[in-house]
Formats: structure tokens, sequence, C-alpha cells
């Protein structure tokens, strides 16, 4: 069976090839998670994103998360960390905490369904279905951007937290898919004959106490799990089955990973786990301090910014680390901090100023911006330049409005400012 799973990660590949090479954004637009908040939450648009995760939906209600086992693109990245690790005779232990079940809801409920929900309450919708828009680089990052996105959060978070540490820590879709989960019809459940061999939970690859979850609810109940079917193939005594109950006979139970008090604790399994529970109020509060500060800075996106911050926090928090790497780590994170949010700070009061028509603070805020924020945004010159045109100070005006026009030389509101400027002093 894994052989057509990694055919299916594969083939999943060839299709967004094919996407992007050969149908544009002509037909299909967006085919992103992102759309069904952006698009359909906020403001009642169906395309061909937000029709994949009802699609995704709908499949999780009968079968369980296949998409995030069977398609889903960065699972394929961490499926081939793994692999390479294991080349490299590297085993990365599985962190055992409660983060895998509150980091990724907190990330869905604070940046995709809460706003998206607040903008559709006050804004009434307007209904329409468009297929191709928006394009499909529409919320995608750079180039850079991107390459350090697929690393940090397909390579590296394997090596620090343990096989798919990012589909476990940080992915919001799968937050998304965990209530229609713990709902599903199919689900991996125990036919008798389990000796307690710890196989399973010593193979999934999503750090499920499959061993556990079986012997104590008769099927696995964690929302996690992807159906990658490992465990059903690996078990000694075929205990294991992929197979329906009656929703009308089923016991739901949505307790899960959250909490089992004896969960990770057989001798078979204990040693394959980090466990960092008693941490976890540590590791939740270390990890959103690093993450919304550095989030949004070079333009990182959510996925990018929280991986680096959860990376981070667990190797300040990890124990057998020696003291001297654990300071060296701190101190770097702590100037990290300091500077990432006196820039945002910074942005947000020069910007916040420079709108309510305050041009002394906005120059204020502004000049430390664009004097130590090394990626250039061009707004904020343009609103720099206005600030020092309408305080009297031309020549500052002239010199930050050059440089905004090499950044965005077409650009409207650049033309807009140079009128603004020149016709007005020459
Ligand atoms: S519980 Fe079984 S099917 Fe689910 S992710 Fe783990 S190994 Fe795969
Ligand atoms: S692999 Fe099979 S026998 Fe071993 S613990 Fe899991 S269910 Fe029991």
């Amino acid at each position: 069976m894994q052989k057509y799973r990694i055919f299916s990660l594969f083939f999943i590949h060839v299709l967004i090839l094919v996407h992007v090479a050969g149908f544009g954004q002509e037909y299909i637009g967006s085919v992103d998670f992102q759309e069904f908040f952006h698009s359909f939450l906020k403001i009642g648009k169906i395309n061909a994103g937000v029709i994949l995760v009802f699609f995704a939906l709908l499949s999780t209600l009968i079968f369980g998360r296949f998409f995030c086992g069977w398609a889903c693109h960065f699972g394929a990245i961490q499926e081939l960390s793994w692999f390479i690790l294991q080349k490299l005779n590297i085993t990365p232990k599985t962190i055992n905490s409660r983060l895998v079940f509150i980091l990724p809801i907190f990330i869905l409920l604070h940046f995709y369904l809460i706003p998206n929900l607040d903008h559709a309450f006050n804004n009434p919708w307007v209904f329409s279905i468009e297929l191709n828009k928006p394009n499909i680089w529409a919320f995608l990052p750079g180039l850079i951007i991107g390459l350090l996105t697929f690393f940090i959060d397909g390579f590296l978070i394997v090596y620090f937290l343990g096989r798919k540490g990012f589909c476990r820590f940080i992915c919001p879709w799968g937050a998304f898919l965990k209530l229609p989960s713990a709902l599903a019809i199919y689900k991996v459940r125990n036919t008798g004959g389990c000796i307690n061999s710890g196989n399973c939970t010593r193979n999934c690859p999503i750090g499920i106490d499959v061993n556990y979850e079986i012997n104590s609810y008769n099927k696995v109940v964690n929302t996690n799990c992807t159906n990658c079917m490992i465990c059903t193939e690996g078990c000694p005594t075929s205990a294991l089955k992929f197979s329906y109950e009656n929703p009308l006979n089923e016991r739901y139970n949505l307790i899960d990973f959250f909490n089992g008090e004896n969960i990770y604790k057989s001798q078979n399994t204990k040693q394959l786990f980090t466990n960092l529970r008693s941490k976890d109020i540590l590791f939740f509060i270390f990890t959103l301090v690093i993450g919304f500060s550095i989030d949004g800075l070079f333009s990182m996106g959510h996925f990018l910014s929280f991986g680096i911050a959860i990376i981070t926090s667990y190797n300040i928090l990890k124990e057998y680390r020696k003291n001297i790497f654990k300071l060296v780590l701190s101190l770097f994170v702590i100037l990290i901090l300091v500077w990432s949010l006196s820039i945002k700070y910074s942005i947000h009061n020069g910007v916040d100023s420079y709108l309510n028509a305050n041009y002394t603070e906005s120059i204020k805020y502004l000049k430390f911006v664009t004097d130590y924020y090394p990626n250039k945004i061009g707004r904020y010159y343009i609103y720099l330049s206005d600030s020092y045109y309408e305080t009297g100070m031309i020549n500052q005006a002239k010199f930050y409005a050059e440089i905004a026009n090499s950044i965005n030389p077409n650009h409207e509101s650049v033309h807009q400012l140079f009128n603004k400027i020149y016709n007005n002093t020459e």
C-alpha cells in the first residue's frame, strides 16, 4: 500500500507542474486551502481552492484525513526529508507535547477563521463563482521566502521535531480537518489479538500512540491520523483494520491526544518520544512571542515564521543541550526579538501617524524603519517622503521619493508623489 501512497504524493506534484506550466491561470486559478477563508468565508466567492476544500471536508467526513497523508505536498516534502535522514542514519525523536493540538488550532483561528468571519459579519456576502481567480501565485511568497519555507517546514522541522513535525505542530489546514476527522466513519480499528508489540506506535509517522489508543478506545481517535496505513500493514497479528462503523452505533469520543493519562507511557514506546509536556506552557509562550515578532517581516508568511519559532523554542527548552549552547541561542533570539519588535512597532506607529496626518511622529518612526529594515518596501518610503513634504523639508522629501521610485518605478502612488513634490516646488 505504501508504494501507492508514494505514487499518489508524487503524482500530486506532477499535477501541480501541469497546472503551473500548462493551464497557467486561464481556467483554474489558485488551488490553495487559504481560498476557503479569504474567498469563500470572507466574501462568498467560489473558486478552485474553495472546491478543493469542500472536497477535502467531505472526503474527511467519510474516510478521515486521507488528503493529508496521500495528497498534501507539504506532507510529501516531509516524507522525503525523513527518507534522506534515514539514509544518513539519523532518526529524530518525535516530540510528545500538547502543542500539537493547541498551536495549529490557534494559528487557524487567529489568522484565518476569526478575521474572515469578522469581515463576513460586517460586510454582506456577494455570491460569485470564478474558477480562474485569484491567480496561482496570489498568496504564494517570492522565490527566496518560498524556498526557505520548504527548507524550514519541510526539512529542518523534521530533524528537530520528528517526522511530520509541520503537520503536527503548525498546519492550520490539518487543524481545520480535525472535527470532520473525529466524525469520520472509516477509521483504524481494533479487530482483536493485539500482543502489545508497540510496532504501530513506533512506526506511526504522525506520532500517535496507536498501541494505547486501540486498546483504550478500540480505534485510533487521534484526529491527527492521516490514514497512511503504515500501522495496519506493520501489525504482526493483523489486529488493526481500516474499517467502517455505522455512525449511529459509533461511540464518538472527541478526547484525543490532548487527554489520555497513560499515553506514551508503555515500556515499548516511551523511549521513542522526547517528552516536553511539563514545559508545554513555556513552549507555547516562547513560540507565540517569537512567531509574532517575526511574522510578516521580510514578507515571511505564518508557516515560515511559526516554523522558525517552534524550532527555536524547542531548542531553548530542550534538556540535553549544553548550557552554553542554550545561552548563545537564547541571547541570539533575544537580540533578533528586540530588533524585529522595534521594526514592527515602528512600522505600526509610523503608518498610523502618517494616516492621521501626524507627520512629525511618522517621520520619526518611518525613518527608523527605512534605516534599519533591510527589506525595502516602497510604501514606507512614499509615506516618509510625503511626511517630509508636508512638514516643509523638501530636499528630504525628494531624496526619499527617488528611493521609492527606484523600488516601484511604475507605481501610480510614486507618480502622484512626484507630481505633488515637483509641481509645487519648481
Ligand atoms: S495511526 Fe496508523 S494510519 Fe494513522 S497516521 Fe498513524 S500509522 Fe498512519
Ligand atoms: S502493532 Fe498490532 S500487535 Fe503491535 S501493538 Fe500495535 S496493534 Fe498491537
